[in-house]
């Protein structure tokens, strides 16, 4: 049986914290949907392209890892992957109001789809987009906290060399 989970974001920037989900994703299911959302209410410093091209260049070699970008419902997209379960990261206690609200309320968009939570490794527990992109802009080095292609993209949206 393939299983197929789809792991919903904003990736802006993706960090190791995101990659270790997707590993641990992929010991409990066949294949992973990484879903880059557009988000538009959250006002990423990345655009969706750019976005994309970073998880798409983190993963290129990973045949069990799809990457698409969305803007609709996320149930829908589960049901055009035939996922049964989205998947998520829990860090700390702060991440637990707004998943639990998000996960109650996916459940009431659609019974079937069960939302599976893996805990974030010990020592990327701190590790969040919004830290990368406030650190990488105050010239700080993140090279041991993302995959290496969104270095090259920090340090474009940054002007550094
Ligand atoms: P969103 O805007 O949907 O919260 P994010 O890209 O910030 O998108 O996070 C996507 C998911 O990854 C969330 O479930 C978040 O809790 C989880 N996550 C983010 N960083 C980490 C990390 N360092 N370790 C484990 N999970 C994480």
């Amino acid at each position: 049986m393939n299983r197929v989970t789809i792991y919903p974001g904003t990736f802006d920037p993706i960090t190791l914290g995101h990659v270790d989900v997707v590993e641990r994703g992929l010991k409990l299911f066949d294949h992973v949907i990484l879903a880059v959302a557009s988000n538009p209410g959250k006002l990423p410093m990345f655009d969706l392209e750019t976005r994309l091209a970073m998880v798409r260049e983190t993963f290129a070699q990973h045949s069990n890892v799809t990457i698409t970008g969305f803007n609709g419902l996320l149930v829908d997209l589960a049901h055009q992957y035939h996922a049964t379960s989205i998947l998520r990261g829990l860090r700390a206690a702060s991440d637990f109001e707004y998943e639990f609200q998000m996960a109650t309320m996916n459940r009431r968009l659609d019974a079937d789809i069960e939302t599976a939570f893996v805990m974030a490794r010990e020592d990327y527990t701190f590790v969040s987009s919004r830290f990368i992109r406030e650190i990488s802009s105050m010239g700080g080095d993140v090279s041991t906290l993302v995959p290496s292609p969104v270095l090259k993209h920090l340090q474009k949206a940054f002007n550094q060399s």
